[in-house]
């Protein structure tokens, strides 16, 4: 299996640091490729702009995806963004290491998702969610937060984490094809002992040892919905 691990931390001894350390150690053991885009080493480009197509459909107004669906099938994206597409067709697994910031992720992985699923790669003419340009592959959310796990439960203040995660997990993988997996969440790392968070990373290890078998988040498929993009009331829960 070829994994891609995109990975956003700014401190190489960070507890997200540790934890991407441990699953290239742990892919790597059983045999499996891992490719990291460590995405502050790379100074990555966030913001996405008119710099990242090398030619211009319209030079008076910009309008991304237009831009973005005629330069993915003319080659003429930004090369950085090409290279990460290129990861991104060549991995079976995508994981994406991240510390929960303003519930969601930090700026510089926000970015690598508005410049590199761009239209006519990940999605557009048809393909999205479970006909997304990524299908086939699968992808999992490794996470650090700062609250602890009962801040996070349905009546926890902060709101359940499965909402927390919806926009990434659905808006954007699913979104763009992605089988996605269970995520693992490591809470308040900062606030544990260093024996728990020892437990932990063994946790992490575990579970990517196992990733053949992980669940998938249950989203529904495009079958699931009427054309006017409705849940069908046989699959309503
Ligand atoms: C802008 C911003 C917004 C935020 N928004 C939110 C939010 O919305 N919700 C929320 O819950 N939190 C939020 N936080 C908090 C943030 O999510 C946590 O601070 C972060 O997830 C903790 O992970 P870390 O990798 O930075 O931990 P670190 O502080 O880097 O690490 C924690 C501890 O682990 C130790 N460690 C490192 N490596 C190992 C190892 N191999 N073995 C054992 N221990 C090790 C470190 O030395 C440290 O003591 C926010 C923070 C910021 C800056």
């Amino acid at each position: 299996m070829k994994v891609l691990l995109v990975y956003a931390h700014e401190e190489p001894h960070s507890f997200n640091a540790a934890m991407k350390n441990t699953a290239i150690k742990t892919f790597e053991a059983a045999g499996h490729s891992v490719v990291v885009s460590d995405l502050y080493r790379m100074t990555f480009k966030a913001v996405a702009d008119g710099d990242d197509f090398l030619e211009r459909r319209d030079r008076h107004y910009l309008k991304r995806q237009f831009e973005e669906q005629a330069a993915s099938t003319l080659g003429t994206l930004a090369h950085d963004i090409l290279d990460e597409q290129e990861k991104l067709k060549d991995c079976d697994l995508l994981i994406l290491q991240f510390p929960l910031w303003w519930f969601s992720m930090p700026a510089i992985m926000k970015g690598w998702v508005d410049r590199v699923m761009t239209m006519g790669f990940a999605y557009g003419g048809g393909k999205w969610y479970d006909e997304g340009g990524l299908k086939g592959k699968r992808a999992m959310l490794a996470v650090t937060t700062g609250g602890p796990e009962a801040s996070y439960l349905e009546r926890g203040i902060n709101g359940s984490m499965e909402k927390v995660l919806f926009p990434i997990q659905h808006g954007i993988l699913f979104f763009c094809g992605f089988d996605v997996l269970d995520p693992f969440v490591a809470w308040g790392p900062a606030h544990q002992d260093q024996d728990s968070r020892t437990k932990v990373l063994n946790r992490y290890a575990e579970v990517l040892s196992g990733i053949e078998t992980r669940e998938r988040v249950p989203f529904h498929p495009l079958a699931h919905y009427d054309k006017g993009l409705q849940l069908k009331a046989e699959f309503e829960p």
